[in-house]
C-alpha cells in the first residue's frame, strides 16, 4: 500500500514513530495509502532543519527570492490536474472543484511574487534636523501551518505563498485525511530552487500539532480547522509566547429579501450549499427567507435538487462527490432525524438517493422551517444540508445572523442597493456577499471571520498575510551633514 511519509530537508522521509493512519479513496471507500504520523522527535527534526536554514533565507534578496516565486508558480500552473486529482482522489470532490481551489490558492502564490513591493516600509525625512525615521518589515524566522481535510492545496498556499515570501521558513501540518497534494508542493518548491529545509512537510495528528504549539523554535503558527481545535491551537499557541492565527468553523447564513431574484437565488443557494458536498469553510447552511419569499424559494430550490449529479469526483458527469469519511457522513445523516424531530420539515432527504458500491455518499437535502435551538440550526453540519429558516422581516434576519456564534461568511440577495449597504453596515461577519453566495476574498484583499469564526487579530493572506508573517522594526537615525557637521569626519568643510 502506498506510504505516504513527510519532507524534512531536501527530500521524502519516512516517520519514525510507528504510527500510521488511512487515507481513503472516499468515491469507493477504499483505503487507498497509509500516512505516517509524526511524534515530537520527527517535529523536532523539522523544526531544526527549518531553523538551520532560516538565516540565509531571510538574507537572500527580495528579487532571488520573487525568481523562485516565480518559477514556483509557473510549476503549480502547469501541475494543476496533478494536484487536483490527487484532492480528488483523497478528499472525493468532483474535478473542477479541485481544479478550482488550485486556481484559488495560484492566486496567492502570485500575489506573494509581488514580495518586493509587499515588503515596502515608509520613511519618513528629516523628523528632527539630520535624523530620518523608517521602518522594515523582517521574518519572524520557523513559522507553522495546520490545515484542514476540505482545502488540502488552496488553504497551505493561502499560508505558506506569503510565509517563505517573506523570508520565513515554513513547516506545513496537513489534514492526515488528504495529505499527498502537500508533498506534490514540497517537490515542486524544491523543483523551483528553494533551499532545503525552508519548506518541510510532517504529516501528524493532534501529538504533531501539540508539539508545535508547544515547540520553543517556532514563532507563528496559522491554524484553519474547526472551531474547538481553533481555540485549542490560539490558547496553547499564545500561551506559549506564539504569535497565532487561528480560523475556526462557521455557519453560514444567506439572506433573501422578498424582492430578490428568487431563480438567481435558488441557483445560489443550490450551488453554495452543496457544491463540494457541503464541506466548505463557506458553504451556505442556513437560508433565511425573509416575508413571502420562503415559499417560493423552498420550491425553487427544491426543483433543482434532482438536477444535482451526485457520482465520483472524477466523473466529468459528477456535480457533488461524496463526503470525506463514511463517520462523518453517518454523522450528517443523522441530522435528517433530529430535524423532523426538532419540528422542521424534510422537504428532500438525501437519504433516499441509493448509490452503488461503498462511497461516502449523501444525497443533497433541504430541510425547511428550522428553527435555532435545534441541533440542525446550532451545529456545523459541514454536509449537503440546506436549512431554511423562515422570518417576518429584515430586522429579524439581521439579528438571526448577528445572535449567531459564528461570523465567518454571509450573504444578503435582493435588488435593493439601499437594504444591501445597510446590511453590510450591520451585520456582524467577516465576510459579506451582496447577490455573491460565497464571497471568499480574492488574495490581494484577507480571508478572515469573525467570533468564533477566528481567534486572532489578523485575517489569513493578503495584507494581513504579509503582516503576520513579518514584524515590524523602526528605526531613527541620525547622518550629520558633513558640510555642517560639528564632528570632524575628515571631509573639508564647507568647501
Ligand atoms: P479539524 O479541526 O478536525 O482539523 C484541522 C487540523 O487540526 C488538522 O490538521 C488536524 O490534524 C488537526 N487536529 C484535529 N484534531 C486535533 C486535536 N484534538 N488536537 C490538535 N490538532 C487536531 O478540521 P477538519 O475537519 O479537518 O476541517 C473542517 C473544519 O475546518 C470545519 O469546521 C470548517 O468550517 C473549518 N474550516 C474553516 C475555514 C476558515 O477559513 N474559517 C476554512 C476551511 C475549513
Amino acid at each position: 500500500m502506498k506510504q505516504i511519509t513527510h519532507w524534512i530537508d531536501d527530500g521524502r522521509v519516512a516517520g519514525t514513530s510507528g504510527r500510521q493512519g488511512p487515507v481513503f479513496n472516499p468515491a469507493t471507500g477504499a483505503q487507498t495509502a497509509v500516512v505516517d504520523l509524526a511524534s515530537a522527535a520527527e517535529l523536532d527534526a523539522a523544526a531544526e532543519s527549518a531553523a538551520g536554514a532560516f538565516p540565509a533565507w531571510r538574507a537572500t534578496s527580495l528579487s532571488a527570492r520573487s525568481e523562485i516565486l516565480f518559477r514556483f508558480r509557473d510549476l503549480v500552473d502547469s501541475h494543476r490536474q496533478d494536484i487536483a486529482r490527487l484532492i480528488t482522489a483523497e478528499h472525493g470532490k468532483v474535478l473542477s472543484d479541485a481544479l478550482g481551489e488550485v486556481a484559488r490558492g495560484l492566486e496567492n502564490v502570485e500575489f506573494a511574487c509581488g514580495v518586493p513591493h509587499l515588503l515596502k516600509g515608509g520613511f519618513s525625512e528629516q523628523v528632527s534636523r539630520e535624523v530620518d525615521v523608517y521602518s522594515i518589515r523582517q521574518p519572524l524566522g520557523v513559522v507553522a501551518g495546520i490545515t484542514p481535510f476540505n482545502f488540502p492545496a488552496m488553504v497551505p498556499m493561502w499560508m505558506f505563498s506569503n510565509a517563505i515570501a517573506c523570508g520565513d521558513c515554513f513547516i506545513l501540518k496537513p489534514s492526515e485525511k488528504d495529505p499527498s497534494a502537500s508533498l506534490l508542493f514540497a517537490e515542486l518548491w524544491h523543483e523551483a530552487g528553494l533551499p532545503a529545509g525552508v519548506f518541510s512537510v510532517v504529516n501528524g495528528d493532534r501529538e504533531a500539532v501539540n508539539r508545535i504549539l508547544e515547540h520553543p523554535g517556532i514563532a507563528a503558527v496559522s491554524f484553519v480547522g474547526s472551531t474547538p481545535i481553533a481555540r485549542h491551537v490560539y490558547e496553547t499557541g499564545t500561551r506559549n509566547g506564539k504569535r497565532v492565527q487561528a480560523l475556526g468553523g462557521a455557519k453560514n447564513h444567506m439572506v433573501v429579501l422578498p424582492d430578490a431574484d428568487v431563480d438567481m437565488a435558488a441557483d445560489a443557494a443550490v450551488s453554495a450549499g452543496y457544491g463540494s458536498a457541503g464541506e466548505r469553510c463557506m458553504a451556505v447552511s442556513a437560508v433565511v427567507a425573509v416575508g413571502d419569499v420562503a415559499d417560493r424559494l423552498v420550491d425553487a430550490i427544491a426543483r433543482r435538487i434532482p438536477s444535482v449529479t451526485i457520482g465520483p469526483g472524477d466523473d466529468p458527469d459528477s456535480q457533488m462527490g461524496p463526503l470525506v469519511t463514511r463517520e462523518h457522513r453517518d454523522r450528517v445523516a443523522s441530522y435528517l432525524d433530529d430535524a423532523a424531530l426538532g419540528g422542521a420539515r424534510v422537504v428532500v432527504d438525501g437519504r433516499s438517493q441509493s448509490f452503488e458500491g461503498d462511497g461516502f455518499f449523501l444525497g443533497a437535502s433541504l430541510v425547511d422551517s428550522v428553527t435555532p435551538g435545534t441541533r440542525v440550526y446550532d451545529d456545523e453540519i459541514f454536509g449537503p444540508v440546506l436549512s431554511v429558516v423562515r422570518v417576518a422581516t429584515y430586522e429579524d434576519a439581521v439579528r438571526l445572523v448577528n445572535d449567531s456564534p459564528y461570523g465567518n461568511g454571509v450573504a444578503i440577495f435582493t435588488r435593493d442597493g439601499g437594504a444591501a449597504r445597510r446590511f453590510q453596515f450591520e451585520v456582524q461577519a467577516g465576510m459579506v456577499g451582496v447577490n455573491v453566495a460565497i464571497p471568499v476574498p480574492v488574495a490581494y484583499y484577507s480571508f478572515g471571520g469573525w467570533k468564533a469564526s477566528l481567534f486572532g487579530d489578523t485575517h489569513m493572506y493578503g495584507p494581513d498575510g504579509i503582516h503576520f508573517y513579518t514584524r515590524t522594526k523602526v528605526v531613527t537615525s541620525r547622518w550629520p551633514d558633513p558640510s555642517t557637521s560639528r564632528v570632524d569626519l575628515g571631509f573639508p568643510q564647507n568647501s
